[in-house]
């Protein structure tokens, strides 16, 4: 039986990404903001409805220039439930990360909690669009108001959401996409700053490329952060899939939703109201009343072939480099805590068919004997002593 991985990266037909090829090849152009660099720049500015954008290498460069572009220092308040490169991008900065509680029923940031973390010390919070589910955009930025803190937001899973018909990457003073192969819109490796205004952008296109103005003027101890030619031109014949790619992930995360209702003691995340997401993640936390453990469902998939990854576990803050922090004490984020330790994240990408969904449902479903799901009546107790005899 084949593997099937929490996602593939979709590409394009082959044949298609030649005619680009020639170009380059043409041309002798590969990098230093060719022509698809520019090309790929303002095409992505239409599609996603934003002002200005600086390509990047990948997010995590883009995320360390983020915070050197408006010169972040101190304390920066963030989220344990990331991926590690947000946490990371503070570090590379000599920036000291201050944890803060996610909301529970968002995975998000919790904008009461962000407010008491702030101390005479805090210059910017990097909230993250978790699942490209948007983050509370208003609450947040309304104490960054109140406390004069810059935002960026790692939007590294945000690509194309949209909240009340306009796009979350505008929140805030910056936001971070990335290109990732394993990302809804990948260019094998990429990212992205979405920027305000011409100055800013400016400024971002100096750092990544050395802090280089001209032949011979260096503003600032830049960084080569440039996206190349190759990746950009890929960008742009990727983006003329993206529609379809996101409207099959909606459909199979509704396949999903389906084929999961009234499986007792798994829990998914609400769809949020007014927002058109790009389903980047399809996450389902494990909960107690659940028939195994959240690790015993993971194992009881992988011998299925199934590999769903555990988003995110462990926390940020429990990495060597973090734990020694005050705010990496996971008493103060319990719900951080039990996402982590719930969480599995099951496959989604365009090309998984229908029948592979219902697959790895079944096989969720054979956690629990058969006529316990059938009725829906269960008693977590004999569904464990159900369970020893089945195994
Ligand atoms: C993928 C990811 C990154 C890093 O992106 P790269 O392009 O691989 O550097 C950063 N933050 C989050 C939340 C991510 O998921």
């Amino acid at each position: 039986m084949s593997n099937i991985f929490v996602t593939q990266p979709y590409l394009p037909p082959l044949g298609d990404f030649m005619p680009y090829l020639e170009q380059i090849w043409d041309n002798k152009t590969l990098t230093n903001c060719g022509p698809f660099h520019k090309r790929l720049e303002s095409a992505l500015c239409e599609y996603l409805g934003v002002p200005h954008i600086a390509l990047f290498t990948n997010a995590t460069i883009a995320l360390v220039t983020a915070l050197q572009a408006l010169r972040i220092t101190g304390e920066v308040i963030t989220t344990p439930y990331s991926f590690v490169a947000t946490g990371h991008s503070l570090l590379w900065n000599g920036i000291k990360p201050v944890f803060v509680d996610v909301d529970p029923d968002t995975l998000n940031l919790d904008p009461v909690k962000v407010e008491a973390a702030i101390t005479p010390q805090t210059t910017a919070i990097m909230p993250v669009h978790c699942y490209g589910r948007p983050c509370d955009i208003e609450a947040i930025q309304h104490i960054a108001d109140n406390y004069n803190l810059r935002v960026i937001y790692d939007a590294a899973h945000a690509f194309g959401v949209r909240q009340h018909g306009q796009s979350i990457l505008t929140a805030g003073d910056l936001s971070v996409l990335s290109f990732h192969a394993t990302k809804v819109f990948n260019t094998f490796e990429g990212g992205a700053i979405v920027c305000p205004d011409v100055r800013t952008k400016q400024r971002i296109d100096h750092l990544k490329n050395f802090g280089f103005v001209d032949e011979v003027t260096v503003v600032a101890a830049g960084i080569n952060g440039k996206m190349s030619e190759f990746n950009a031109a890929l960008g742009l014949l990727q983006l003329q899939h993206i529609d379809a790619a996101i409207a099959r992930r909606a459909h199979i995360d509704a396949l999903y939703r389906e084929a999961l209702a009234g499986v007792p003691g798994l829990r998914l995340l609400a769809q949020p109201a007014d927002v058109r997401t790009n389903q980047s993640y399809f996450p389902v936390l494990v909960q107690d009343d659940f028939a195994i453990s959240r690790d015993e469902l993971y194992a009881l998939l992988k011998s299925h072939g199934i590999h769903g990854r555990r988003y995110f576990y462990p926390l940020i803050s429990e990495f060597p480099m973090y734990r020694g922090l005050p705010s990496a004490d996971p008493a103060l984020l319990p719900h951080a805590k039990r996402a982590s330790s719930q969480v599995i994240c099951l496959p989604i990408y365009p090309d998984l068919s229908d029948a592979d969904v219902l697959r790895i449902v079944d096989v969720i479903r054979q956690a629990w004997p058969q006529r316990q799901v059938a009725t829906g009546v269960v008693a977590a107790a004999a569904a464990t002593a159900d369970l020893l005899v089945a195994a």
